[in-house]
């Protein structure tokens, strides 16, 4: 879809980008056929989009896949994207939901909870005593099976996200979304420049940019430019986290000190012992001047290991 397309789809409709929502629609047909290409669908492929918005990057996923499940927080797209489940009827479903609040597994295989699917106007029907989150799911041909995630949200939520799907029980095969520039080199940074983020994302998979995406591919052009992140998930866990809840306390609290050196960091932020920082550090092999972008993921998995509850 080109930019007056857009424009005329937008105007028809009585539709404006809502900034809040960060509504930047891509209109580069080679970007938009760049992103299915890289997520590599498959007719036996369920996939999962979220921000769908008018549709433009969903028929693209819909020409390729088994299945495409959408899911859309801006009600006022309902309409767009209901004429486009006219066209495929078999093979399309889409929810009005915020997908920070969906619970990503109730979508996969959940047997519990229910959809009203013949009410249009109640698109999610919740028993709210049960359930805080809506209940979206796949068609129950495609729950407990692989899936693949394709986004182009707002990117202030892309971390969340990225958390989300990596510790979600059922993770998907692999994710392909759009984000900022800066973010996807930081996500696909090597030990010496690794941040929580990037570490996250590494430990479940590999991470790869396709190629950037100039701002003026986009209307409204955000301010910054784009790349198509890749990120394929490894099918067994590559790292033994031991405990992943302390895993990621060790981590998160010592990137709270990011300038400061790493013994420093032990000592303040985990209220460890001195004498017990110096032991682990020289069992561990890291030297206590190390800042903690600078430590390989192997090495926090060492060190959050030795450090006692
Ligand atoms: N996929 C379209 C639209 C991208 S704009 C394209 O590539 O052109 C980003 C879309 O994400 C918008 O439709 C916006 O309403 C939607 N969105 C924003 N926050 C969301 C959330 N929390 N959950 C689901 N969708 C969201």
């Amino acid at each position: 879809m080109d930019i007056n397309r857009l424009k005329n789809v937008l105007a028809r409709n009585g539709l404006r980008p809502n900034f809040t929502y960060g509504q930047n629609f891509l209109v580069d047909e080679n970007a938009l056929d760049d992103i299915v290409k890289a997520a590599g669908i498959k007719k036996s492929d369920a996939v999962l989009e979220i921000g769908p918005g008018i549709g433009n990057l969903t028929e693209k996923l819909l020409q390729r896949a088994g299945f495409v499940l959408s899911i859309e927080k801006d009600p006022k797209f309902y309409p767009l994207l209901r004429a486009l489940k006219k066209n495929h009827r078999e093979n399309f479903r889409f929810e009005i939901a915020d997908a920070l609040e969906v619970d990503f597994l109730e979508i996969l295989n959940n047997q519990s909870g229910y959809i009203d699917y013949r009410n249009p106007d109640l698109q999610i029907a919740t028993d709210p005593s049960v359930r805080k989150h809506p209940q979206i799911r796949m068609p129950s041909a495609y729950q407990g099976r692989d899936y693949k995630v394709v986004a182009n949200i707002p990117y202030y939520i892309t971390g969340k996200i990225l958390q989300t799907l990596l510790n979600a029980k059922i993770k998907p095969q692999s994710i392909t979304i759009l984000t900022q520039k800066e973010v996807a080199e930081n996500i696909i940074a090597k030990a010496g420049d690794l941040s929580v983020l990037a570490i996250s994302v590494q430990l479940y998979g590999r991470p790869k940019i396709i190629r950037t995406v100039p701002a003026d591919s986009f209307y409204p052009a955000p301010k910054v430019d784009s790349a198509i992140l890749q990120i394929d998930l490894y099918k067994k866990p590559k790292y033994d986290l031991g405990d992943e809840k302390k895993f990621f306390r060790v981590l998160k609290s010592c990137f709270a000190g990011k300038r400061k050196q790493i013994h420093n960091t032990l000592q303040n932020n985990l209220r460890l012992p001195k004498e017990q920082v110096e032991k682990i550090l020289s069992e561990t092999k890291i030297s206590p001047a190390s800042r903690p972008q600078e430590l390989a993921i192997e090495q926090w998995i060492e060190l959050a290991k030795k450090i006692k509850d």
